[in-house]
This record gives C-alpha cells, sequence and structure tokens, in this order.
C-alpha cells in the first residue's frame, strides 16, 4: 500500500515536472520578455509632425533586441523594437547591442559576477548547449541572429561594418526609405573571455563598438555599478589599444569614474557613451558628470541620451529632451544623440514608433529643424563615417 502511494506520488511529482518544463521552454523566455520589455505609453495613435518622414537619418546607439527570442523580421506587440515598427517609425539605423551576462538583483548601485540570468534564459530559449555555459559562445550567437535577420527580411535590413558599407546604404537608402539598417556592438567585454585574443572573433563578426564593463566589474576594468567600481586593469589598457588599432570604438555607458577617467588618459580616440543621463539634470551612480562630459566632447565622441526613467529622471519624451538639451548645451549639438536603451529589459516611455513624440518635444526645447534632424541620427551617421574602419 504505502509502495503505491509512493509510485503514484513520484508519477505526479514526474508530470509535473514535464509540465514545468514544457511551459518553461514555450512561454519563459517570452514571458520574461514580456513582463520586463514594457511601455509608459502604449503608442496606438501617434502624431507624425509634417516633416518627421522626411528626416533623412533617424538613428539609435543602442538596442538589445537580440537577447530576447524574438524574430525581429516580425511585428510583434511587446518589446520596444522590430524591423517593421523601425520602417514606421523611418528609422534608418539601430546598433543592436549584445548583453551576455547580467547578475541576478541586477541594480545601478553594486553587483558581483557571481550569478548569471542570461545563461538561465539562453537555456530556457534553446540555445546550443555551449552558450549555457560559454559567454563568448552566446555572444557570438547573437552576433549571428542579426545576420539572419538580414537574410530572413529579403533586402529589407542590412548590417553595416565599414565606412564602405555605411556609404552604399546611405545611398540605397535615398532611393528607398523603407530600407533599416543594424550595427553590432558588445554591452561589456567579459564575453571576451579574458583574452585580448578573441577581440578579432568580435571584430569579425561586425562588432563596432564595445562597452568595456556592463553591472559588474571585469577582467578589463571596473563597472560604475561593480563591487569595487576601480579603473582600468593593465590588461584593460591593453584591450583600448587594441581596440583603436582595429576602429573599434569605447563605448563608456556603464563605466566607472576611475575607468572613464583611465580611458581618457590612455587614448585619444574619439569615445561613445551609447545610452546615458547626464548627473546635471539626473543624479545617480548610473549617469555622467559634467567633467566627463567635457572630455568625450573635447575629442568629438557623441553621447546618446536614453529613452527610460533612470536615465533622464522622467518617463516622457520630455524628459529625454531636457537632457538632450543640456547635452547640446554643454558641448555641442553635434555631439548629443538617442540611445534608447530599447528592449534592454527596462521600461521605455515607448516603442520604436514613438520616436516623433521626442521631436516635438525637441521643437519645445527651441530646437531648430536642422538640428533636430542631426540630435534624431545625423549625429550617429557623422560619427560613424568619421569612425567605423574603411571596409
Ligand atoms: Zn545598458
Amino acid at each position: 500500500m504505502i509502495t503505491k502511494i509512493l509510485v503514484n506520488g513520484l508519477k505526479l511529482i514526474a508530470v509535473l515536472l514535464v509540465l514545468f518544463l514544457i511551459l518553461f521552454f514555450a512561454y519563459g523566455s517570452s514571458f520574461f520578455e514580456k513582463s520586463t520589455n514594457t511601455v509608459t505609453l502604449k503608442t496606438t495613435d501617434i502624431k507624425k509632425n509634417s516633416w518627421y518622414d522626411s528626416i533623412p537619418f533617424i538613428a539609435d546607439l543602442h538596442c538589445d533586441a537580440l537577447l530576447w527570442n524574438r524574430d525581429l523580421t516580425k511585428k510583434h506587440n511587446y518589446g520596444h523594437v522590430d524591423i517593421p515598427r523601425m520602417q514606421e517609425a523611418n528609422m534608418a539605423f539601430q546598433v543592436f547591442t549584445i548583453v551576455s551576462k547580467t547578475p541576478r538583483g541586477i541594480n545601478i548601485e553594486q553587483n558581483s559576477d557571481k550569478t548569471d540570468n542570461v545563461a538561465i534564459l539562453s537555456f530556457a530559449q534553446m540555445q546550443p548547449w555551449r552558450n549555457w555555459f560559454s559567454i563568448k559562445s552566446r555572444a557570438l550567437w547573437q552576433c549571428n541572429q542579426l545576420y539572419h535577420y538580414a537574410d530572413k527580411s529579403e533586402g529589407k535590413f542590412r548590417v553595416i561594418n565599414s565606412r564602405k558599407t555605411l556609404e552604399q546604404y546611405l545611398i540605397d537608402r535615398k532611393k528607398n526609405r523603407n530600407l533599416t539598417a543594424g550595427m553590432l556592438g558588445l554591452e561589456g567585454a567579459h564575453c571576451l573571455e579574458n583574452s585580448v585574443e578573441n577581440l578579432k572573433d568580435f571584430y569579425n563578426a561586425g562588432v563596432r563598438y564595445i562597452g568595456l564593463t556592463h553591472f559588474f566589474d571585469n577582467e578589463w576594468g571596473g563597472s560604475a555599478h561593480g563591487m569595487k567600481k576601480d579603473g582600468l586593469t593593465a590588461k584593460g589598457i591593453l584591450l583600448v589599444h587594441e581596440m583603436e588599432k582595429l576602429h573599434i570604438t569605447i563605448d563608456l555607458a556603464h563605466a566607472s569614474p576611475k575607468t572613464i577617467d583611465d580611458v581618457l588618459a590612455n587614448t585619444t580616440a574619439p569615445l561613445l557613451v551609447s545610452h546615458t543621463g547626464v548627473k546635471g539634470i539626473c543624479e545617480n551612480r548610473r549617469n555622467l558628470s559634467d567633467a566627463h562630459l567635457i572630455e568625450i566632447g573635447k575629442r568629438n565622441g557623441l553621447i546618446g541620451i536614453g529613452l527610460w526613467e533612470t536615465a533622464v529622471c522622467g518617463t516622457d519624451a520630455a524628459a529625454t529632451a531636457k537632457s538632450i538639451r543640456y547635452v547640446a548645451d554643454k558641448i555641442g549639438v553635434d555631439k548629443v544623440a538617442l540611445g534608447s536603451d530599447f528592449d534592454g529589459a527596462i521600461k521605455t516611455h515607448f516603442d520604436v514608433t514613438g520616436l516623433p513624440l521626442i521631436v516635438a518635444a525637441l521643437e519645445k526645447e527651441k530646437f531648430s529643424r536642422a538640428d533636430i534632424e542631426k540630435i534624431m541620427g545625423a549625429n550617429i551617421r557623422d560619427f560613424f563615417l568619421r569612425n567605423l574602419p574603411e571596409e
């Protein structure tokens, strides 16, 4: 009798386990995404101003859409970016950044590198098994996904990796406003797995900017949200030099203030901060100080202002426009752009189709049409025309 109860109990547990696994693999990843990549404002009826659709090059410096198990060639009613929504928003160019490891309990104050949520996500998405254990594998896998979407898009979307490909794209897009493009960046150099040699693999995969750290300190340098928040390590300095040789731009988003100082001391290359806010408007550990803003400006760098609350201390286009105004006044209107952090496991003001609201908010900040066109994308275009490798 007891044996029978025990056997039945075990059978029940096995059935429940199988059911859990089916639900986990079928819905786990998209359920997580739906609950995390949310918006303040649903963009069902956005009014574009009379000249929005004639802005020649709308662009954004930072989006984590490749982290999720969502076919970017199809329009979705969740998440922030996909190719059809980019087309709707007259968007010419989006940098797709690779998130390869994030800590449990992620926060902007202090995180260790001991836990790895992206490992669980890659398991739930049933990615190749090597991705569960290697951050390099899963980062390169995400890079490949962008080419996969480009193939699937039948010419509507392409990947930019050089000045030549960008110039050709500009010619083609003049004739066809329905074209969109992307470029690859890394969010955290920990996916180099402690080897400068691995930089070449990411260069070959098309990665053209790299944020040295993400939410935790790594082999290369200190994060603004790490345990120690130190500067560059000796290996980190070596990496900075190697990146410069290959024309891979350094992204200082998420870097600790000491890391930013060390990068400024170790390279003269133009620098990016792909998605940020500024302490002058929104004081927190996440955001950029005036001193750093001014130094990056002097080197003809580019500041991408975010579309979420921690970056701009507000939940609408007006808040983002206010921070953009601050940067433009401090270092010049040629050095500020959008760095939305779309699909970065955050609540943004709206998805990509809400960008007309940014244009309206910039008009309220008294920017001219010419300046708005720079901020909305021409600055990004010109930065990469100057700084991408020739071919
Ligand atoms: Zn980020």
